[in-house]
């Protein structure tokens, strides 16, 4: 190892970055999560004592005020938060299939079972999903005032998504509870109703995504493991189908009959096909945010100032 020059190290890496990744590689390079010394390890290697990988110190070394790289003001808030913005949602959904389920044995003469509790379940879950939805608008102090408003847009809209969901299955469907196989005379109510809160998600999704996409980085840097920043776009390609298995639903109504009972059955088709790929996909984005909470709560992820950690060693261990 050639002999390298501490003190002269963070004043030369502030004026090229560079300069300080080839000398750092060369000569002394400290975990930013741990501080281990990675000296000799290849940069596609992860961190033998903490499993942080070479490039997530470099990227500190690279930008120190990468967004990625600021701690959050609240580790522990914003990992329950975000999983319990993916959980809640998760338990609304699968709220919507017992309810559906039920109604297929009700149909079929199995059960009477029309469990209204389940649909205040689902709210209950919506509820606990716009809290968890709350702790993503400033996550840390890096976020720009229009992803918090972005943020806010996102969860603002779960109010009016929760008096939908409300109106639909604690009004609507305790009124007609078959909407499935034999919709009641608000038909079209219901479908309207359904296209609106499809619309709401969409736009919680795209109010929540850059956030979310924005914590889901950080798992990135800090471990090899690659997160599947897909999962939020597919989860609104599966309400695209669904709304319009919906839409079908509503040309029923102004079609003659011999067209509207194949459409009835395309329709319903659709929407299950929607269904299934929407839950699908919420499942993924709960996986994801269960990946996550190590990261997030980790500690030192925060990576406050690698130099400042290099810094202190190399004058610590005297360059050596
Ligand atoms: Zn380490």
């Amino acid at each position: 190892m050639p002999p390298e020059e501490p003190q002269s190290e963070h004043e030369s890496g502030r004026l090229n970055p560079e300069a300080a990744i080839a000398r750092q590689l060369t000569g002394e390079l400290y975990c930013l999560s741990c501080g281990y010394n990675l000296h000799g390890l290849s940069i596609r290697a992860s961190c033998p004592e903490c499993g942080v990988p070479v490039r997530a110190t470099i990227l500190g070394i690279v930008d120190p005020h990468a967004d990625e790289l600021t701690p959050l003001s609240f580790p522990r808030l914003s990992a329950i938060g975000l999983c319990a913005w993916s959980f809640g949602a998760l338990i609304s959904v699968v709220v919507v299939w017992l309810l559906r389920g039920a109604e297929v044995l009700r149909d079929m003469g199995f059960a009477t079972w029309n469990p209204t509790f389940l649909a205040w379940t689902g709210l209950i879950g919506l509820i606990v999903s716009m809290l968890g939805a709350m702790t993503m608008i400033r996550p840390h102090r890096s976020v720009t005032r229009w992803e918090a408003l972005r943020s806010s847009i996102g969860v603002s809209m779960y109010a009016a998504l929760i008096f939908v969901y409300d109106a639909i299955y604690l009004g609507h469907d305790v009124i007609a509870p078959s909407p499935l196989f034999s919709p009641g005379g608000d038909a079209l109510g219901r479908s309207v109703l359904r296209i609106a809160m499809f619309l709401l998600v969409a736009g919680i999704v795209w109010g929540l995504r850059p956030s979310a996409v924005g914590l889901a980085v950080r798992s990135v840097i800090v471990r090899t493991g690659r997160v599947d920043r897909q999962s939020m776009m597919a989860v609104l390609a599966s309400l695209g189908i669904a709304t319009l298995g919906d839409m079908l639903s509503i040309a029923t109504l102004y079609t003659p009959i011999s067209v509207a009972e194949v459409l009835e059955i395309v329709s319903v088709v659709i929407i299950s096909l929607g269904s299934v790929l929407f839950t699908v996909g919420m499942i993924n984005i709960c996986a994801d945010t269960v990946r996550l909470y190590p990261v997030l709560v980790r500690p030192g992820v925060g990576l406050s100032d690698i130099f400042e950690t290099n810094r202190q060693k190399s004058r610590r261990t005297n360059g050596i």
